[in-house]
């Protein structure tokens, strides 16, 4: 078989055998098939699309190019979640241990943070001392004493993910509905949970711009999980605008804290309590959704979710009297003002996210470091009333040089009009089988 046949045959709009999605995705992995050939084949997939049969065929190879978790020593359903990625979303550090105090075992791989988009595990390294890089069998070991552990994503586990999604972070060509389908669910497949719920994101901030896109990827996903056998739903969330207030890791732990304590902000505590929820419905820990949302605002409401992410950060060595008393603060905070009176009616959840990154909170390139106190906390949302010359955001920074372009970038993302936008809906689809 031939690379270039595979290129031309998906390049002219056909559809690709289980022989050629195999070979591609292990000669791939193996270094055997260079970037160049890799790197149009993604593109002509990007173009053409690939039907359900092959989204399948090719989640399954990659699930297959690495190692299967084995989470059998833990007892109970073990449910796992994964965002398709988003500005402010700090939902995994809340709903885990939200999950984890009802019962239900949440053993959890996250990734890193890339390009605009936040990482799990870069907000979680924003607390002192704590490791995210744990071997499987003290992985499984923390999640039977504590019920909750989320580590960085093994290197064993799908590998072929690992590289495809570096060279489409350069190619142009993420925001594909099977590439991104594929990507998701070989890793969560391969990560061993038995339950899986999808957060699916849509809007300026999100891959999946419109809603019908985001949708239409939540149901490939939720198919190609269910068919594997294990107990998959999606919830599709908004990201026109940042999730909460914190954009940036170390503030983002702030406000999860404060979310778990109760005193969150609204969006933020709404979007977690669904997501919770359905956690718990896919591990079956009540009799119903309602059930299920009671369990998790009790878990807030009693302090067991705060307490859970407590014993979770001690138990992977991290320095729970920061959760008490704040992280180091950024040797700057600048604040950024109105440029007029008015409601604001936009934030642009991508716009922050770059302006974060231009702040110092995220990675350009995957080798870069990363400053965890850098970042925006928002003082205004969508629908407030601010008079010019107002503070909208503050912006948190080590290098004052890197102000200047967050503030172009933010004056860009915030739109100021004379009447309150429509309230946005934070929950937008429910998909199951
Ligand atoms: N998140 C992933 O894990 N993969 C994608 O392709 C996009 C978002």
């Amino acid at each position: 078989m031939r690379m270039y046949d595979v290129i031309s045959r998906k390049k002219n709009g056909g559809a690709l055998s289980e022989e050629e999605i195999r070979f591609f995705t292990e000669g791939f992995t193996r270094g055997e098939i260079p970037d160049y050939q890799a790197a149009a084949l993604l593109m002509a997939i990007c173009l053409r699309g690939m039907d359900g049969r092959e989204t399948a065929l090719l989640t399954d190879a990659m699930m297959r190019s690495g190692e299967m978790a084995d989470l059998s020593s833990i007892p109970g359903v073990k449910v796992d979640k994964h965002s398709t990625g988003g500005v402010g979303d700090k939902t995994s550090l809340i709903v885990g241990p939200i999950v984890a105090s009802c019962g239900v075992p949440v053993a959890k791989m996250s990734g890193r943070g890339l390009g605009h988009t936040g990482g799990t595990i870069d907000k979680l390294e924003s607390i002192p001392g704590l490791r995210t890089a744990i071997a499987p069998d003290r992985f499984c070991a923390i999640v039977r004493a504590t019920g909750l552990a989320i580590i960085g994503q093994s290197e064993a586990i799908a590998p072929a993910d690992k590289k495809l999604y570096a060279l489409r972070d350069v190619t142009a060509t993420v925001d594909s509905i099977p590439l991104i389908a594929s990507s998701v669910m070989s890793k969560k497949l391969a990560a061993g949970s038995d339950a899986i719920l999808l957060d699916v994101k849509t809007g300026s901030g999100a891959f999946m711009k419109t809603l019908d896109d985001a949708v239409a990827l939540a149901r490939v996903m939720v198919s190609i999980g269910v068919r594997s056998g294990r107990r998959v739903m999606a919830l599709v969330t908004d990201m026109d605008t940042p999730l909460g207030h914190a954009v940036g890791n170390a503030l983002e732990v702030e406000e999860a804290v404060r979310t778990l304590r109760g005193v969150g902000p609204e969006d933020l505590t709404a979007v977690c309590a669904e997501l919770a929820a359905y956690m718990l419905l896919l591990a079956g820990a009540a009799d119903g959704l309602a059930a299920c949302k009671a369990l998790a605002e009790g878990a807030i409401g009693s302090g067991r979710a705060f307490a859970k992410f407590r014993e979770m950060v001690a138990a992977q060595g991290g320095d729970v009297s920061a959760l008490e008393g704040g992280f180091a603060k950024a040797p700057v905070i600048s604040p950024f003002k109105a440029p007029a009176s008015g409601y604001i009616t936009h934030i642009d959840a991508g716009a922050c996210g770059r302006a974060s990154l231009a702040l110092g909170a995220g990675r350009v390139r995957k080798e870069d470091g990363v400053d965890y106190s850098a970042g925006i906390v928002l003082q205004k949302k969508t629908g407030g009333h601010i008079a010019a010359g107002e503070t909208i955001a503050l912006l948190h920074t080590s290098d004052q040089s890197r102000l200047r372009e967050a503030e172009e970038l933010l004056s860009a993302a915030v739109a100021v009009g004379d009447r309150p936008p429509p309230a946005a809906e934070h929950i937008l689809a429910v998909v199951s089988e």
